[in-house]
């Protein structure tokens, strides 16, 4: 039992570590999130699909060319969540949509593939669907529960995969980030979420929401972590036009040159938006202390445009997923309503392949490219786009690192603001202005606020993860908070039998 357990408490890094030097075995590493799952997924809810024997399988390769003397990379035996937005071969992937709820790809996303080809999938985590959301509520199967309070929500959209991280079912997980949806969950959960620079991680095989915003990126126990992560999946990809060439660096050993000389700027719109709890902000305040502290210099520094991010992120997002989401017709892929006649048979399908924030989205985002509007809408969000890169390029003139809260509150209630699309949307407004620009931005846990962990975002200019994570390792490493498994209760139980 104790020892299951010990296996547990190691961050993915050292256990990769052990695996590679035949301390532990991928299988037995395997078993313990395996048995994690089971004991704790009744209550916490992360997964559409578990799959402990594809998870078996393809550890036991991975022990067997271990034994024989092969190379095995260092993230290859460490159980991986993916959210079931990622096509997986042979494993079905849903979007969280009952659109999908038969789909089972034929080949696997690129940066699954780049992965290994012995990956240790544990399962397809939970989202809003099609990654419309902030709380998982929108999945068309079930919410995912916050670990830290079975009461809240874990966050969203890739809430089943930070939910799983800091559940323990698993050492680490993919998200897809649009507008937040892999920092504001990680946020919400005490976890490490990075957001990669657009066209930094191949999009091939990520089923699309918006082509011009959507990211892949790790969701991690902590910063050396999401380094290994995204030097796993990082890399051009001639499947995927967007996917930059410019080599991939070593992260992990970046991570180790401190943040002395660095220029971190907190940025003033962000810090003091509506809705942001005192609360939080001291918390995003005492990260930038401890980076000031560990040498970093820190100024204030003004993103004019960045407040319209949400208004302009709101209108660019449903007018790019009306679009994708064309594709859906009863006639290509998944659900297929029969009907009289083919028109009927597509809107059969869709009203009942769609849940409401779906429909809501695609009208919002048919109405803002519709002839007469699009002046109106469309394009007049596309130049806050502009202002916004623009306001970025300035700021990076000045500093490295910027630094914001991820949202304005910790974790809300289960059903709170469901009911309330412009609440729930308004809790992306320090996530999306990165997003529109294209500039990598982390979230890590800065602390607590009512026993509840709350994020702090930092971001830095395109490409330059290697500064984010440094910077963010540092103010990690000074930080109170660590990454700890909940619910604590539920941990009983999980070695048993070995
Ligand atoms: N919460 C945002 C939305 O609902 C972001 C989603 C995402 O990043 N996939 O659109």
């Amino acid at each position: 039992m104790g020892a299951a357990n010990r296996l547990l408490d190691l961050s993915a890094y050292e256990l990769a570590g052990k695996i590679r030097d035949r301390e532990v075995s991928a299988t037995e590493a395997a078993e313990v999130a395996n048995r994690r799952i089971e004991s704790v997924e009744d209550e916490v809810k992360s997964f559409i699909t578990v799959t402990p024997e594809v998870a078996l399988e393809r550890a036991r390769r991975i022990d067997e060319r271990l034994a024989d003397g092969g190379e095995v990379a260092l993230h290859e035996g460490v159980p991986l969540v993916v959210k079931d937005v990622l096509s997986t071969k042979g494993t079905r992937t849903t979007c969280g949509s009952r659109m999908l709820e038969e789909f089972v790809p034929v080949y696997d996303a690129t940066a699954l593939a780049r992965f290994s080809e012995d990956l240790v999938m544990v399962g397809k985590a939970n989202m809003d669907e099609f990654a419309m959301g902030s709380s998982t509520e929108n999945s068309a199967y079930f919410p995912t529960r916050n670990p830290w309070a079975l009461d809240r929500v874990p966050g969203g959209s890739s809430g089943g995969s930070a939910a799983a991280v800091a559940a323990g079912e698993g050492w680490w997980a993919l998200g897809t980030d649009t507008g937040g949806s892999v920092r504001q969950p990680a946020a919400f959960c005490g976890t490490v979420g990075l957001k990669p620079t657009y066209g930094r991680v191949s999009r091939y095989g990520l089923i699309a929401f918006a082509s011009s915003l959507d990211q892949i990126g790790p969701m991690t126990r902590d910063v050396r972590d999401s380094a290994l992560l995204l030097q796993a999946i990082a890399g051009h990809d001639r499947r995927d036009s967007t996917s930059a060439r410019q080599p991939v660096p070593d992260y992990v050993a970046a991570l180790e040159e401190g943040v002395s000389g660095l220029r971190v700027g907190v940025v003033t719109e962000l810090t003091g938006a509506e809705g942001v709890e005192p609360e939080v902000r001291e918390v995003s305040e005492r990260t930038v202390r401890d980076l000031e502290a560990a040498g970093a210099s820190v100024g204030e520094v003004s993103l004019p445009h960045a407040t319209y991010g949400l208004p302009a992120y709101y209108i660019i997002a449903p007018a790019e997923l009306s679009s994708n989401l064309a594709r859906f017709d009863g006639v290509r892929y998944g659900l297929r309503v029969p009907a009289e006649g083919v028109h009927e048979m597509y809107r059969r399908t869709r009203e009942e392949g769609f849940g409401d924030e779906a429909k809501r989205r695609i009208m919002l985002g048919t109405y803002a490219l519709s002839s007469g509007y699009y002046d109106a809408y469309y394009a007049q969000a596309q130049k806050v786009r502009t202002r916004i890169i623009e306001d970025f390029r300035a700021a990076f003139s000045e500093y490295d690192v910027l630094v914001t809260p991820t949202c304005p509150t910790p974790a809300f209630g289960i059903g709170e603001k469901v009911d309330d699309p412009l609440a729930m949307y308004a809790n992306d407004i320090c996530a999306v202005p990165a997003s529109l620009a294209g500039i990598p931005a982390i979230s890590i846990p800065g602390g607590t606020v009512d026993g509840l962990p709350v994020g702090v975002q930092l971001m830095a200019d395109h490409f330059e993860e290697s500064k984010l994570l440094r910077a963010a390792r540092a103010a990690e490493r000074a930080s109170e908070f660590r990454f700890q498994i909940k619910p604590d209760g539920a941990q009983n139980g999980t070695g048993a039998g070995s």
